[in-house]
């Protein structure tokens, strides 16, 4: 039996049976694809550490289908956690909260839980059809590029049991995680909802990564700073004509977006037609990703997926605008950087 399938009920059971047997299920969200287990089974849990080789430290995100059941999970539901969940759920935001006393770890040793309810048809129906909250990181090894594909999934997990193929992610990019336990609500990562978005709610959020302050790279606590990498090599330049190519591992790649300029012997292709090699000059790969950051964070993943499968060993990032809307895709540059 094939383990990609197609979430179709027969797809749905299959997946749920699984869940409910205390292993893992790899299902499409709107963000990227995740690796499910039951959040309240400490074997299926562990389960996902080792297939990811994610860190214990590292805390997962726990999905479910409605607001009742992640009140359920918290010990204190403030006023702004409904506002949020009214504008914003089902979609790509994760509520950091006060944990229930009742749920013992999945995964971590704070007394906060991280829950949020998947905007994706596949994984609302499995969410539904188990019954069960699933704690479900992204389907990949730890530090590597996250799957927007079923595809990306079963090559960076050979061993998972299932994959409900849902097509691409819409997105591409993970949620915006957003900490509720301190006084001034505080990013803990940015993500695919805009900040400006969550401020229309919440007033003012704090930053805890500086990078967001001046671009400069530093790592956030609490979230690895390496992360979301490639195999080949990424380095972030602000300008990729001016980049001093003689001491980059070759082949060497280009990621770039519509509209910057590119080294005069190169041609762009069209964006998100994925990976052109061209030969006059230096025989050189590029991807050219779209101006507009929601377009560009689709594309990243599974455009750096492209280029390690092209065999390049540097990608060259011409590096985005220091703006608020590029702050997730910054984010996950720098730490593929990193
Ligand atoms: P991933 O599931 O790999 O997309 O990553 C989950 C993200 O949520 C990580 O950055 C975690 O650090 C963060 N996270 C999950 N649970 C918590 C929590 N209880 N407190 C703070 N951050 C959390
Ligand atoms: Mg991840």
């Amino acid at each position: 039996m094939s383990r990609v399938v197609p979430p179709d009920a027969d797809g749905v059971r299959r997946a749920v049976e699984i869940l409910r047997a205390d292993s893992v299920v790899a299902f499409p969200t709107e963000t990227v694809y995740g690796l499910g287990a039951n959040a309240f089974s400490r074997q299926a849990i562990s389960e996902v550490y080792r297939l990811k080789n994610r860190p214990s430290w590292n805390p997962l995100i726990v999905h479910v289908a409605s607001v009742e059941a992640a009140r359920e999970l918290t010990a204190e539901w403030p006023a702004v956690a409904d506002k949020l969940a009214a504008r914003f759920w089902p979609g790509p935001l994760t509520l950091v909260l006060r944990r229930a006393a009742h749920l013992a770890g999945v995964g971590a040793d704070n007394d906060t839980i991280a829950v949020r309810i998947p905007a994706h048809e596949v994984a609302l129906r499995l969410l539904e059809a188990s019954g069960l909250p699933l704690a479900a990181p992204s389907a990949n090894r730890s530090e590597s590029i996250s799957p927007t594909t079923a595809g990306h999934v079963v090559r960076s997990l050979p061993d998972v049991p299932l994959v409900l193929d849902g097509g691409p992610c819409s997105w591409g990019i993970e949620s915006t995680v957003l900490d509720l336990t301190t006084e001034v609500p505080t990013l803990l990562r940015p993500g695919a909802l805009s900040l400006r978005a969550l401020r229309d709610v919440t007033g003012a959020i704090a930053l805890r990564d500086a990078e967001t302050a001046d671009g400069a790279a530093r790592p956030s606590p609490g979230m690895s700073r390496r992360h979301y990498a490639p195999r080949a090599k990424v380095i972030l330049t602000p300008d990729v004509r001016e980049a001093d190519r003689s001491r980059l591992a070759a082949p060497a790649a280009i990621l770039t977006y519509e509209g910057s300029a590119l080294p005069s012997y190169r041609q762009p292709t069209e964006p998100g037609t994925g990976t052109a090699v061209i030969t006059s000059g230096q025989p050189e790969v590029v991807e050219v990703l779209s101006a507009d950051p929601a377009e560009y964070a689709a594309d990243l993943y599974a455009a750096l997926h492209r280029l390690d499968d092209a065999g390049v060993a540097t990608i060259l990032v011409q590096e985005p605008p220091r703006t608020e809307d590029w702050l997730a895709v910054r984010d996950r540059l720098t730490r593929a950087a990193a």
